[in-house]
């Protein structure tokens, strides 16, 4: 079987069979000339024109940083698309279902529920270990989707490749690994394994390392037949021009010092959060942040609120009872936590 053959039976019928809307501009693709097939104003504002639905200079820019083929490559309006994207090219509602790992992020289980298929957790192990075998137990025929987060939010730590490889090699559905924060993690990314993996998808964003939150950019990198049944789902002009543009521009400055400072900023931080006296542990972090067991979860985070310092209380999130989840940020932002920690009662 080829690559192809191997991911269409998983691929809705619908979606199969889809012809996408090709929008005024897939005919022509030069640069110059007389733009009278798309019903914009002709007035030059700097933006009276429809975005580059393909985005060609921004995957050219960004295949270059990951090093990759830009047919492998998606860009959508935030991870969340993805995500969307995922169910609706995958999964039938009402009838398929998919799994991931518990804790995590929750927006897979968001996804899940408003294209309604039903999202199967499958707990971590006690000190947050990928349970492979306990997620394959939890597939059957249905099961189209599994998410596996890695760095995992909100526990903070990556899983090994191997052990994710593993989990890969007899799940027959599309494996979504979502690497979010892999660019503060020491642990290498699931790309090197999409050309031997065809039903891995690995998710990215600009949203962390990369500091382009409000910008709303992710990123699917996968076999090319996934990338253009996602390309064929999204809406046309899913990034805008304003969006291209500034993304364009911020991408040439690198971000390894960046990066090397929050990295240096987290070691620190667990280090002096490890003296105060309302902190119990402080759980090993791939991430920029860091999860962190308290005496009191609720009450400390009031007190830092009463304060003006907002942190993420997981209280109530599986296997994190009293654990906050911390964002690494300035180093005086740290300070003034670490300050404030060490005056509460
Ligand atoms: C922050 C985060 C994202 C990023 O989402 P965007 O929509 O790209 O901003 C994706 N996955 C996880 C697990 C995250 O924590």
């Amino acid at each position: 079987m080829n690559d192809i053959e191997i991911i269409q039976p998983l691929v809705r019928g619908n979606i199969r069979e889809l012809s996408p809307y090709s929008t005024a501009r897939d005919e022509y693709q030069g640069e110059l000339g007389v733009f009278l097939d798309a019903n914009e104003s002709p007035y030059d504002n700097g933006w009276n024109r429809y975005p580059d639905p393909h985005q060609k200079l921004l995957k050219d820019k960004i295949s270059q940083i990951k090093g990759i083929q830009s047919q492998n490559l998606f860009l959508g309006n935030g991870s969340d698309e993805a995500i969307d994207l995922m169910f609706r090219i995958f999964c039938t509602p009402g009838k398929d279902n998919a799994v991931s790992i518990d804790p995590s992020y929750g927006m897979y289980q968001v996804a899940a529920a408003t294209n309604d298929i039903e999202f199967r957790k499958v707990a971590l192990g006690n000190d947050f270990s990928l349970p492979q075998e306990q997620l394959l137990q939890h597939c059957d025929q249905n099961t189209k989707l599994m998410f596996i987060c890695s760095p995992n939010n909100p526990s903070g730590n990556a899983f090994s490749q191997e052990e994710i490889l593993e989990v890969a090699d007899k799940f027959k559905g599309i494996l979504v690994v979502d690497e979010a924060y892999i660019d503060f993690s020491e642990k290498g990314s699931m790309i090197s394994s999409i050309a031997s993996h065809p039903r891995i998808v690995v998710l990215q964003t600009l949203s962390k390392a990369w500091g382009l939150a409000g910008l709303r950019i992710g990123l699917a990198i996968a076999h090319p037949y996934i990338i253009s049944l996602m390309s064929m789902v999204k809406y046309p002009y899913n990034l805008s021009c304003a969006v291209q543009k500034i993304a364009l521009e911020a991408l040439e400055n690198g971000i390894e010092d960046k990066v090397e400072c929050i990295k240096r900023e987290r070691e620190a931080m667990a280090q002096k959060l490890k003296s105060i006296a309302c902190v119990e542990e402080i759980y090993p972090s791939d991430a920029n942040f860091l999860l962190v067991k308290t005496r009191d979860a609720d009450s400390i985070y009031n007190y830092l609120i009463d304060k003006g310092i907002i942190v993420r209380n997981r209280n109530k999130v599986k296997l994190c009872g009293n654990c906050l989840r911390i964002s690494i940020g300035l180093p005086e932002e740290n300070q003034q936590l670490i300050s404030y920690l060490n005056q509460y009662e």
